[in-house]
């Protein structure tokens, strides 16, 4: 059965967190006093290929994107990517890239053709600043690689006024050269990650400094996509907002999420989930319960009020008790 939820989205995307523990600390994501899951708790690798299974076979998701926390840390990653390989899904990995050189090969073996890749600044002090662990320099040589072997490769970079909204020129600039797709994303509240509106460095501002300096076209956005997509003439490659803060583009989302311990959420922000983990282990049949969880999607931001400046306190309140590092990129 199709996934169509209350408002008539129909649902075809599906991110699975296979771990919340990650080998960066990035301020943004990561609360300073972050409790990991047991081992026990998180789906093992044949729970995350049964519940896959039945969201592409039953359910008809055609995307797949593998987020964290951090995936690579996981020993199984590499064998969990074969596993949704075989689905016959599109499919995606979400990474920090600090040991993806060591992976790559095996990924590309196992059948991976899309990367996201996170990088908020390219100066190495910065760097150790916003994620709290030294790593530059072995992040930029793995996008470089990455590239090199042909992979489509999306840099993610999450701006946030006065720590690194200076240097959007210098990732525009990444796309002079390169065949990669570079996403400014703006600052999200999350819990724990002091997020304010004021720190906020919104899509009209991004496009607005681009602008004094460029001129650029606007690129015909895929449907479901969560970015505005933009490029400089002549340049091969591009780049985008995504402006879930300013302008929340809910209308058609397609996007559903599964936390690492097999918890589904139907939407980013939302504070209702549904354990699916659970259930299967007690050997029942998790498809009602996904069904449910879909019917029961809020139109926009799950159900938070419009992140604008009169609503920050209420936002901040009513906020999911969840952090970034355990929902997933
Ligand atoms: S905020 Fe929720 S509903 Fe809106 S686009 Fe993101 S995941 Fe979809």
């Amino acid at each position: 059965m199709e996934l169509t939820d209350r408002h008539g989205r129909k649902h075809r995307s599906l991110r699975i967190s296979i771990v919340d523990k990650c080998d960066l600390r990035c301020t943004y994501c990561m609360p300073e006093d972050q409790h990991f899951l047991k081992r026990e708790e998180l789906m093992t690798r044949k729970e995350i290929s049964t519940i896959a299974k039945l969201f592409v076979e039953r359910h008809g998701i055609t995307k797949i994107r593998i987020t964290g926390g951090e995936p690579l840390v996981r020993p199984d990653a590499g064998d969990i990517v074969r596993d949704m390989a075989q689905l016959g899904v599109s499919l995606g990995l979400t990474t920090n890239a600090m040991t993806l050189d060591r992976h790559l090969d095996g990924l590309i073996a196992a059948g991976l053709k899309n990367l996201n890749i996170s990088l908020d600044t390219f100066d190495a002090e910065r760097f150790k600043k916003i994620a709290r662990r030294d790593g530059f320099d072995r992040v930029w040589a793995s996008i470089l690689l990455a590239l090199e072997k042909g992979l489509r490769v999306k840099v993610n970079m999450v701006v946030m006024r006065g720590v690194n909204e200076d240097e959007i020129l210098r990732f525009v600039e990444f796309t002079r050269e390169h065949d990669v797709h570079v996403r400014f994303i703006e600052f999200m509240p999350f819990a724990g990650n002091h997020w304010g509106r004021e720190r906020v460095y919104t899509y009209a501002e991004m496009l607005g400094h681009i602008g004094s300096v460029h001129t650029v076209e606007k690129l015909i956005d895929d449907p479901h996509s969560t970015a505005k997509a933009y490029r400089v003439p002549g340049w091969p490659g591009t780049f985008a907002v995504i402006s879930t803060v300013t302008e929340p583009f809910c209308g058609d989302c397609d996007r559903l999420r599964l936390t690492a311990e097999g918890k589904m959420r139907n939407c980013l922000f939302t504070r209702e989930e549904t354990d699916l983990l659970s259930a299967l282990r007690r050997g029942e049949d998790i498809a009602p319960l996904i069904e449910a969880n879909v019917l029961a999607k809020h139109a926009m931001l799950g159900g938070l009020p419009q992140f604008k400046p009169e609503k920050e306190e209420e936002v901040l309140h009513d906020l999911s008790e969840r952090p970034m590092v355990s929902i997933g990129g």
